[in-house]
Order: structure tokens, then C-alpha cells, then sequence
């Protein structure tokens, strides 16, 4: 294991960091839990584009830059440092990406070309009211009838789900559990409607309910067969999980500045709160806990990019990176007493921003049933 960033990555990193605090930290101060409107979130997207955020994992071959895992996990860490929000747009959007090669043929210069240039949004829909942890509970229904699919349901918390110019759709073609379940390109000119969550934090990018009554769709659209979605799915997770704990462990990195800068600036007891013993342990434990989810996280995406078995690595990085995240926040937010809680220091902002990251992308007993799994054999759900 090589920790070691290369010159390159070092560069892309830095500048994005400049373009993140200039451009990216005033538009999110701006829309501090306002949606970021689509056109606009779309622009925010395109400029990204040109330091790889989001599709610029998208493989050489298909047109995209081939970005290695590491690469994308450090670009992501950048912009969440600033914007969670406008970074879980882009981890939407290299997810979509992960999954277009699954494109059918006839239907890549449609999606592919606008996906790679910033000019489509596209979304991932997996989850339903009544499927969540258990993804083989999906019972939104694509029914053949003629060469169309007729796809009835509802899919629920589709982050992008309101900006998707279209969505990969986990849709259930036959009753058996998994055998059932394949994945099917709908555009939303088919007909799919959306409306959006309101949450505690991340209001500024859109989290959906997606609503399909009756929508017609062309059997051609069909991108993974029945049987075979869950694979495509849980390959494109493992390599969006570490990137997670990432984006979870940017927001902690954040609020650990705050508080050194605040434990410098407030005096009690006749010194900087820093001098406290209790408060200089806290920062401590804070940027260990935050250094430690991040090797985690290289770890897992280092062996992505290496070909390696990763799912394990990915699920551990998931869990400890958002759980040890949402401590740091807090401790953070506790280090700035009375004022942590106000609307004037960003904590309050970071800390309603880092909770739903324990959830997101399969929650934390989720990855801890997997990793157990994957010592004993024995399934646990
Ligand atoms: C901000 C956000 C963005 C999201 N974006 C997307 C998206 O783009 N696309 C998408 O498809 N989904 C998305 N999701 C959905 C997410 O994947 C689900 O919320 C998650 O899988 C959990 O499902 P659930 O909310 O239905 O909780 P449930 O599955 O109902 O779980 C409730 C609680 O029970 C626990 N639990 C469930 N089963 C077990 C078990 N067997 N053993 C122990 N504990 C268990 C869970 O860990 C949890 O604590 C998003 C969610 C959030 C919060």
C-alpha cells in the first residue's frame, strides 16, 4: 500500500481546492438549504467536469478521462469540503457514469455524449417505501406489452431525483426475488414524475420521490437483464462507498479548522479553551479519528485500482468514515459551546449535512452485517 499521491494528482487537487473555496463556497453560502436550481446545479456540474468531478470516471474508451478511484475520491473530498451538496450531485453523476457502459448500444450518442459534457443529469433508483436495506423487496413492476415495457411504482430518496433528465431504473420484471430484478434506462420524457424531500441538511441538492403511473417505455431500453441488475449495482456501490465515507470525512476535516480556529479564539478561565486539557484531547481524538476514515478509505479505492477483492475494504471505509465523521462533527460543534448551534458558524450547517451520510448508500449495520459476513460465510440480514 502506497499512500503517496502522484505529482499529478497533487496538481488537480490544488487547483480544485482554489476553484472549490472561490467559486463553490459563496454558491453554497448562497443557497444554504435553498434547492440549487436545476440549470444552475447543471453549469456547477459542467465547470467540474474540467477536474474530472463526477463522470470524469468515465473510461477512455467510451469518451470520458478514465480516472482512477483514487483520483475520484480525493476530487470528491475537495468539493464536499465546501459543498456536501454539490458533491453528492457529482458522486450521482460518477455513479451514472459507472453504470453507462451498460447503455445498449443504440441508445449511447443519445445519453452518453450529453452525460459526458454536463448537458444531461441522470439518477440511480434502487430504493422504494417499502424496499430499502432489502433491495429484493423492489416492487416497482416493468410489465412487457409489445415491444414496450409499462413500468407502474415508486422509487424513494433518488438523490438527483428532481434534476434526472433520466434515471437507471431497479425495476422488479418477474416475481422471483432477485432473478426478477433488472435495470432499465427511463428518460423523463417517457413520462416519469418527481417530487422533492425535504430533509435536516443536504436541502440544496435534490432527494426524490420518483413516480411512475403507466409509463411506456421502449423493451430496448433494457440495460441489464433480469437477474443480473444486483451485480451491476453492488459493483458501481463498492466504488462509490469509500467516496462516501470521503465526503463525510471532507465535512469533519472542515468542522475540525472551525474548532482549532475557535478553541484559539475563545478565552475561559483565563486562557484559550485550547489550553484545556479536555479541548486539546478532544482535537486530538478529532484529527486521528479523521485521518484514520481517510487512509481507510484510500485503502478501499486503492484497491479498486488495483484489481483488487475490494467490497470488504469498501463497506469498512463506509461505516467507520461517515460514523467517526458524524463524532467529529459533533465534538466540533460541542467545542463551540453556546455559539455552535446558531445560524451564524457553519457547524450547525455541517453537522445537519454529515448525519444523513450514516445512511446513504446501504446504512452502517448494513456494511457491519457485510463485513461479518465475510468472516463467518453466515448471513446475518
Ligand atoms: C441522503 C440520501 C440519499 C439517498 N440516495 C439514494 C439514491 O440516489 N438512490 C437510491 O436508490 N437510494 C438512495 N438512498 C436510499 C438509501 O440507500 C436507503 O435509505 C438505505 O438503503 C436504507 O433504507 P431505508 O431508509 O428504507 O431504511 P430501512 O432499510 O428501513 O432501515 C431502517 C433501520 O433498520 C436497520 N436495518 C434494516 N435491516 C436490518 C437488518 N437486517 N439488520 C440490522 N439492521 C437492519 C437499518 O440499518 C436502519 O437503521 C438515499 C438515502 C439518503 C438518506
Amino acid at each position: 500500500m502506497d499512500f503517496q499521491f502522484t505529482e499529478e494528482q497533487k496538481m488537480i487537487v490544488d487547483s480544485l481546492a482554489k476553484y472549490a473555496q472561490n467559486e463553490l463556497e459563496p454558491i453554497s453560502k448562497e443557497y444554504r438549504d435553498l434547492l440549487i436550481p436545476k440549470d444552475k446545479m447543471r453549469e456547477i456540474q459542467q465547470y467540474l467536469l474540467d477536474f474530472g468531478v463526477g463522470v470524469g470516471v468515465v473510461s477512455e474508451e467510451l469518451g470520458g478521462m478514465g480516472l482512477d478511484a483514487v483520483t475520484m475520491g480525493l476530487l470528491q473530498f475537495e468539493v464536499a469540503k465546501v459543498s456536501p451538496d454539490i458533491a453528492i450531485t457529482s458522486l450521482i453523476q460518477m455513479a451514472v457514469g459507472k453504470l453507462l457502459p451498460l447503455v445498449p448500444d443504440h441508445l449511447k450518442e443519445q445519453y452518453v455524449g450529453p452525460v459526458l459534457a454536463g448537458e444531461k443529469l441522470g439518477c440511480v433508483g434502487m430504493s422504494e417505501p417499502g424496499a430499502g436495506s432489502q433491495v429484493t423487496a423492489v416492487n416497482c413492476r416493468a410489465k412487457l406489452d409489445g415491444d414496450d415495457y409499462v413500468i407502474n411504482g415508486e422509487k424513494m430518496w433518488i438523490s438527483s431525483g428532481d434534476y434526472s433528465d433520466f434515471i437507471f431504473l431497479l425495476a422488479r420484471f418477474n416475481d422471483d426475488p432477485v432473478g426478477g430484478l433488472g435495470l432499465i434506462l427511463v428518460d423523463r420524457e417517457h413520462g416519469y414524475e418527481t417530487t422533492n424531500i425535504e430533509k435536516m441538511g443536504l436541502n440544496s441538492q435534490s432527494t426524490a420521490q420518483v413516480f411512475f403511473q403507466d409509463v411506456r417505455v421502449p423493451a430496448s431500453n433494457l440495460m441489464v437483464e433480469p437477474g443480473k441488475a444486483m451485480k451491476a449495482l453492488l459493483t458501481m456501490l463498492t466504488s462509490s462507498r469509500p467516496i462516501v465515507g470521503l465526503m463525510a470525512l471532507a465535512i469533519a476535516e472542515a468542522s475540525l479548522e472551525q474548532a482549532v480556529q475557535y478553541s484559539k479564539d475563545r478565552t475561559q478561565f483565563g486562557k484559550p479553551i485550547a489550553g484545556h486539557q479536555l479541548i486539546c484531547a478532544k482535537l486530538g481524538e478529532m484529527a486521528t479519528k479523521v485521518q484514520a476514515g481517510k487512509l481507510m478509505s484510500f485503502r478501499a479505492l486503492s484497491a479498486i485500482d488495483n484489481g483488487e477483492r475490494s467490497d470488504v475494504h469498501s463497506a469498512m471505509a463506509k461505516w467507520f468514515g461517515t460514523e467517526v465523521a458524524c463524532e467529529v462533527v459533533g465534538e466540533a460543534m460541542q467545542i463551540h459551546g453556546g455559539n455552535g448551534i446558531t445560524k451564524e458558524f457553519p457547524i450547525e450547517y455541517m453537522y445537519r449535512s454529515v448525519r444523513p451520510f450514516m445512511v446513504t448508500e446501504g446504512t452502517n449495520e448494513i456494511q457491519k452485517l457485510a463485513i461479518g459476513r465475510s468472516l463467518t460465510g453466515i448471513d446475518a440480514y
